[in-house]
């Protein structure tokens, strides 16, 4: 172990952020500034607990080694599930199968540090509203479109958490209540079932047999990725273009409603569909003009997030060096 010194000095501001993922742990060390300054990743194989939080403290040993006698103000992890912010317990994880996991106070014993947990959506939530786009406002929301949407809400500068820290899980509102896709969570139509990048390639499937001669989507289901659909898209094929324009009409239905809900400023999308950029985001404002009606259209800026993968990471050291979520500064 490394020793820390508590005084400030030149990167003072250093603080831990760790991303911890179903299959691979991120540890960083984040300047001030929401720089990644080290990084250390580490693929996870075996869910059991004890086996990811020895993962996890190797990857902070890794990024610790790099900070050398620099103070560090302490450590972030955004993890998947429901956490207890309080004590830094998952208290509920279905990508590991955890209830009830103590990994806050593990880390703390381990490393004599402040230890911070909290979802990984909202971690990035707070680094794009922090250090990314949302920089300068105060009702910003952030949606991320991979497997599933994942998302937070920052409400008069506030990132909302909820009485269960529940809040900002802003998948799993429908968008299609009779003729949508059956959602991971049950129900059918969530806005996760049709405008993730698994929504995506399911709007694909659904429309190919209009498009006989296509083969954009004949390999296995589990095997489709939505970039191809997106890129088929982009380059003008039909039933690309067919499947796009469903998923960017399901897309704008749920952020009408967001929209409805927070009347955020700024909607900052990420994930890997959003990489499509000017091409989504033309195609989505006069889309979710359309479906806006309590508030005046067209006055919350439709923005591609700019930290990518690695989101999760800075916003949990700006929640270590923040100490906690929700505390301004
Ligand atoms: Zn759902």
């Amino acid at each position: 172990m490394p020793a820390f010194r508590l005084e400030r000095d030149g990167m003072a501001n250093l603080a831990v952020g760790v991303d911890l993922g179903g299959s691979h742990v991120l540890a960083t060390l984040v300047d001030g500034d929401g720089k990644i300054v080290e990084r250390e990743g580490h693929d996870i194989v075996d869910h059991a607990p004890d086996v990811v939080i020895a993962t996890v403290e190797d990857a902070i040993n890794g990024v610790l080694l790099g900070a050398k006698d620099n103070a560090t103000a302490g450590i972030g992890v955004g993890s998947p599930g429901n956490i207890d912010v309080a004590t830094g317990a998952v208290r509920y994880s279905p990508n590991f199968g955890w209830h009830d996991v103590p990994l806050g106070e593990r880390l703390r014993e381990r490393f004599k540090l402040p230890v911070f947990v909290a979802n990984d959506a909202r971690c990035a939530t707070l680094a794009e509203y922090t250090h990314g786009t949302g920089r300068g406002t105060s009702n910003f929301v952030l949606l991320t479109l991979g497997t599933g949407i994942g998302g937070g809400i920052v409400a008069e500068g506030t990132l909302i958490l909820g009485s269960l820290g529940g809040a900002g899980e802003v998948g799993h509102h429908q968008v299609r209540a009779t003729d949508g896709f059956i959602c991971a969570c049950g129900k059918i139509g969530c806005f996760e079932a049709q405008a993730s990048g698994t929504g995506l390639i399911r709007h694909a499937i659904a429309v190919a047999p209009s498009f006989p001669r296509s083969n954009l989507v004949s390999g296995k289901p589990e095997k489709l990725g939505s970039k191809p659909i997106r890129k088929a898209a982009e380059a003008g094929d039909r039933h690309g273009l067919a499947a796009w324009n469903r998923y960017l009409d399901d897309l704008a239905r749920g952020i009408a409603n967001i929209i409805a809900f927070v009347n955020p400023e700024m909607i900052a999308l990420g994930g890997g569909v959003a990489s499509a950029g000017d091409f989504m985001l033309s195609g989505l404002g006069p889309r979710v003009d359309e479906l806006t009606t309590m508030v005046p259209r067209g006055r919350t800026k439709l923005v591609v997030a700019a930290l990518g993968n690695d989101a999760g990471a800075i916003g949990a050291a700006t929640m270590a060096r923040r100490g906690g979520l929700t505390t301004a500064g």
